[in-house]
């Protein structure tokens, strides 16, 4: 690990001013992906701007729902009570990342920040376009077992890693951000980007912006909601495929529905046809196996990662059978 310098304003300008000063210098919130990297030899910032100091912790209901602070911790986001109330779709996407301890420490703003966990990336020997653009991409003929069925490109198959982020796309969430231009708003939805000739570019927060919170409205999604995640053991791992399905609904007929993936894109993935679909139909496992192959169309696989075209929509009926109270 290399040496670095350490700063822990207290002003919100201050940790700005202090970042946009130095080129190699990184925010630090709860440190459980960006120490990794840095030991890793993978991230090298020559100052941290440590910004646990900046009042971006609460947790508040808004006129429109509830504003989470970036510096929240997946914990207390995840047990927060007008969460499990209003949303609790990202109560249970929280609560299946990660161990307790890592969740304790880690911010809502990290979460959407942390890096992929593709094996090329983690590896500083070998080549990644992510790491370093213009290396290659190691995973394309590679083991690429845990790799995307969407949205990727010839540079870079590397998916997000990130589980509250599915849940935050599907409840259609809104970014505050703030940097040199001034503070604007991102729709979670384009947060994230695909990877296209530019993977070493995660999202589209730019240059010397901080995230400050995270706004999501009320919806009528508090019911018949259900997180699914399907990993290689039953705690403390990483999604292979993970859907987020949320329905409401009218007796037997579906209203309103939200969907989305993780585990299969460079982004939490959102399923806005499979959506469309749902509306007006009846709660039944035709429906949702339906919907299920709507939502696969575009899917393509690589040497080692075959088996996510058929665990993918056996998840998403699976999760939505689950939301309407059929298993
Ligand atoms: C063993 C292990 C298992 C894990 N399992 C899961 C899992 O199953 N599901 C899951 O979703 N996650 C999982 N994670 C990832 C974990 O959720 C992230 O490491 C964590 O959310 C990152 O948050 P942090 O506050 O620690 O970020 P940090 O490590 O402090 O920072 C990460 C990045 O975010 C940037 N950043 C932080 N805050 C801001 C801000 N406000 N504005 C702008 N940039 C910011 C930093 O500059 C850095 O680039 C796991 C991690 C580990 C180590």
């Amino acid at each position: 690990m290399k040496n670095f310098q350490y700063v822990r304003p207290t002003q919100q300008q201050a940790a700005l001013e202090t970042l946009a000063q130095d080129d190699k210098a990184m925010f630090i919130a709860g440190g459980t992906n960006l120490i990794d990297l840095m030991k890793r030899n993978v991230v090298l910032p020559e100052k941290l701007v440590d910004i646990n100091r900046l009042p971006l912790r609460k947790i508040e209901p808004t006129s429109k729902g509830v504003r989470i602070g970036a510096l929240a911790s997946n914990s207390e986001v995840a047990e927060h009570p007008l969460i499990r109330e209003k949303f609790p779709l990202l109560s249970q996407a929280l609560i299946s990342g990660a161990s307790a301890q890592l969740r304790n420490m880690a911010t809502v703003g990290g979460n959407m920040m942390q890096r992929t966990r593709c094996y090329y990336f983690y590896d500083a020997a070998l080549p990644c376009n992510k790491r370093q653009p213009g290396s290659g991409c190691g995973a394309l003929q590679g083991i690429n077992s845990k790799h995307a069925i969407f949205g990727f490109s010839d540079k870079c198959i590397a998916v997000h890693p990130s589980d509250m982020c599915v849940a935050l796309v599907a409840l259609e969430a809104t970014v505050l951000v703030t940097g040199p231009k001034g503070e604007r708003q991102v729709p979670f939805k384009d947060f994230h980007r695909l990877p296209g000739e530019h993977p070493e570019r995660d999202t589209n927060l730019e240059k010397n912006e901080l995230i400050l919170a995270v706004d999501i409205p009320a919806s009528s999604f508090t019911q018949n909601v259900h997180y699914l995640k399907v990993r290689e053991r039953a705690s403390y791992a990483f999604a292979l495929v993970s859907v987020a399905a949320a329905l409401d609904l009218d007796k037997g007929t579906i209203r309103n529905a939200r969907l989305a993936m993780g585990g299969v894109a460079h982004k939490p993935w959102r399923l806005m046809e499979a959506e469309k679909a749902l509306v007006g139909k009846p709660v039944s496992e035709e429906t949702f196996q339906q919907t299920a192959a709507l939502a696969m169309q575009g899917a393509k696989a690589f040497e080692h990662n075959a088996y996510k075209l058929k665990l993918a929509p056996n998840a998403i009926t699976q999760a939505l059978k689950t939301a309407a109270g059929l298993s």
